[in-house]
């Protein structure tokens, strides 16, 4: 674990990890070339090493999730097609509508369950008759764990089976899938199975500074490997970035279960406190339903404990790397000391 600036706790997302010292010493002996040529045998190694723990041909490393996931929209869907995806889910919510700004894709945002599924009879629902009025419904996406809650595998099988006779392509938002390979005992192969691609961070829990792998068959990341270069994401000497992919797949995906075990402690610590606004833990989320006359109140008590925490009417708690046990039950001693409580 790093010393947090400061000795302070940043619990806003997983995304804030900084390398360890060792996943550094890995990256500066990493041996490079030109990725853009294709001539880096570390990203090379990445790349194939993630292809095949996720069964897919191929793979491609991308300097973001985002850029993954939109190169993964542009090589499955042309201009005027269409994609079925959850209301909540990041490709279409948080990623700034960029499939319809670059791809020229529309979405088909569809209400999520609780659970985070999408109901197949909505999904059918969605599906637009090949009829020149409507968009080409070409691709369904889904995400996995979608905000810290793992997917059902029986769900995602449905998914792909109802896709098949649509035909349709299955997409898999995968930026934290590694937690649930973790939370679900499953491989990356089992949960990537029943999709066409994949997108990976291992800039979320898997703590390296930069970048994202776009699994699928060769020919789609032969495709992909155009968007990428048009998007500005072809980068050259990476194998300095991939270097750090490889060290966390060696060192940083078992050791999510520990993050997983501090949402559970965080959660239950908050529970005593603030009972049934506490939802989770998922994986390595916890959230915390805060009455808006407190926000500002609670976001103050964070701040002055060290605690930094986007602190909003829907609070998200997210642990990782660089958060302890210790670190969990400063930020419960935190909240209970707000609420006027003693930690349970
Ligand atoms: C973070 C995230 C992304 C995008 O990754 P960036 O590297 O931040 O662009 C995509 N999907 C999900 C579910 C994420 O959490």
């Amino acid at each position: 674990m790093n010393e947090v600036i400061g000795g302070g706790i940043d619990l806003r997302s997983d995304t804030v990890t900084r390398p360890t010292k060792a996943m550094l010493a890995a990256m500066q002996a990493a041996e490079v070339g030109d990725d853009v040529y294709g001539d880096d045998p570390t990203v090379n190694r990445l790349q194939d090493r993630l292809a095949e723990m996720a069964g897919m041909e191929a793979a491609l490393f991308m300097p973001s999730g985002t850029q993954s996931n939109l190169v993964a929209l542009m090589t499955h869907c042309a201009r005027g097609d269409e994609y079925l995806v959850g209301q909540v889910a990041h490709t279409y919510r948080y990623e700034g509508g960029g499939a319809a700004v670059l791809g020229s894709i529309q979405p088909q945002p569809i209400e999520n369950a609780d659970d985070g599924t999408i109901p197949i009879e909505k999904l059918r629902a969605a599906v637009k008759p090949r009829d020149d009025h409507f968009a080409r419904t070409r691709l369904i996406a889904l995400e996995n764990t979608i905000h810290g809650q793992v997917v059902p595998q029986a769900y995602v099988e449905e998914v792909a089976a109802f896709a098949r006779e649509a035909g349709l392509a299955l997409h898999l938002d995968g930026a934290r899938v590694f937690n649930a390979v973790v939370a679900s005992g499953l491989s990356l192969g089992e949960i990537c199975a029943p999709f066409d691609s994949v997108s990976i961070c291992l800039s979320k829990g898997l703590g390296t500074p930069v970048g994202s792998v776009l699994c699928g068959p060769a020919s789609f990341i032969d495709e992909g490997h155009r968007w990428r270069k048009m998007l500005g994401g072809g980068l050259r000497q990476a194998g300095i970035l991939a270097a750090a992919g490889l060290y966390a797949l060696d060192h940083h995906v078992e050791r999510l279960a520990d993050d997983h075990a501090n949402a559970a402690r965080l959660a239950e610590g908050l529970r005593g406190i603030a009972g049934p606004a506490v939802r989770g833990p998922f994986t390595n989320m916890v959230f915390v339903d805060v009455a808006p006359a407190d926000v500002d109140g609670l976001a103050k008590a964070l701040r002055d404990a060290g605690i930094v925490a986007s602190v909003g009417p829907h609070t998200r708690f997210v642990t990782h790397l660089d958060c302890d046990r210790a670190g969990v039950d400063r930020v419960v001693d935190a909240v209970a000391g707000f609420y006027g409580r003693t930690a349970a």
